[in-house]
């Protein structure tokens, strides 16, 4: 539903500046479609399922590219949620495109299964969010997918996989007991045996932590949290680099995955206070959290900004 390259900038865009952006700039302007939309700040809700075409030259044109960016049907997505695509796109230095799913849930499942097959071995953090981990255990066993779990808090990497492992799902901050794991390394480490690395980033998004540029392929959201951030719209998004994303792209068309333009223009509007939001979160979690170390009746408290706690030093990082 998206590719961040190729897309036209029109006129009006106010993208014209060669300097990278910061990520709080890119929150309130990435995915801006003058030439598609006029000129416009955000492009508005555009609603269809089919789109008319002056003659069949044009369709032909349309449908023979198969790209995103180019009217062809709905299932394949409108201007609304290809703004929203290219703007999580955006957030991902070295990202080449994002796809959209009803769900953050929806987002995990499709992901893996547009790298996984039978026979295959699949890592997954133990702390995984807990849908993460029935959808290991009850399907993808199912279809001849092994799940293997692993403590977040290992260092001994090479010690993680096998000949048949092909990807490996990491979570960091991991729910709900939110270690922290050394993403880097765990990347160079898979990297050296051909494993997919996938990391479900919902907890710090792109904006505290960008994870292509880390060594992931695929960046994992349940936008549901806290890029819709106002608590009505359910969503996800993978954002991934060129080599996987026509694999991702595919599967998700295969599986019919598509969000509505309503929900996209939602989640667009919460990305554009992203920024803020993330500070106030940050600022009163923190408080909490300081709060509940104070409590008698609190055993521990987990909450990697704080310093004694495990991973503090990874979460600073
Ligand atoms: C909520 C959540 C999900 C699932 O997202 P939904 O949009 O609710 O399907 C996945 N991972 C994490 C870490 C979450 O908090």
């Amino acid at each position: 539903m998206g590719l961040g390259q190729g897309y036209p900038q029109g006129a009006g865009c106010g993208l014209s500046s060669k300097k990278p952006q910061k990520p709080a700039t890119k929150t309130v302007t990435a995915g801006r479609k003058a030439s598609l939309t006029g000129p416009v700040v955000n492009v508005p809700v555009w609603r269809a399922s089919t789109h008319l075409y002056e003659n069949v030259a044009e369709l032909e044109a349309g449908k023979g590219r198969n790209e995103d960016g180019r009217f062809f049907y709905g299932r394949r997505g409108s201007p609304t949620q290809w703004s929203l695509a290219d703007a999580l796109t955006a957030m991902e230095p070295g990202a080449h495109g994002t796809m959209l799913y009803p769900s953050g849930v929806a987002a995990i499942a499709c992901a893996l299964l547009s790298v996984l097959k039978a026979g295959d071995v699949l890592l997954m953090t133990d702390n995984v969010y807990d849908p993460s981990r029935s959808l290991a255990d009850g399907f993808l066993k199912r279809f001849g997918v092994e799940t293997r779990y692993f403590d977040p808090r290992t260092t001994d990497y090479d010690a993680l996989f096998c000949d048949r492992t092909r990807a490996i799902l990491l979570e960091s901050p991991g729910s709900l007991t939110f270690e922290m794991q050394d993403i880097p390394a765990i990347c160079a480490a898979a990297k050296k045996r051909n494993v997919v690395t996938l990391l479900d980033n919902t907890w710090a998004t792109s904006y505290f932590h960008t994870a292509l540029d880390k060594g992931i392929d695929m960046a994992i959201l349940s936008c549901t949290k806290y890029i819709v951030g106002h608590s009505d719209v359910m969503m996800g998004s993978v954002t991934t680099h060129d080599k996987l994303w026509p694999k991702l792209r595919h599967t998700a068309q295969q599986l019919g995955q598509t969000v509505s333009p309503d929900d996209a223009y939602l989640a667009s509007r919460g990305l554009r206070t992203l920024s803020v939001r993330m500070k106030a979160h940050e600022t009163s979690a923190l408080h909490i959290a300081q709060w509940l170390q104070t409590q008698a009746d609190v055993a521990a408290v987990f909450h990697p900004a704080l310093p004694d706690c495990p991973g503090h030093d990874i979460w600073k990082r």
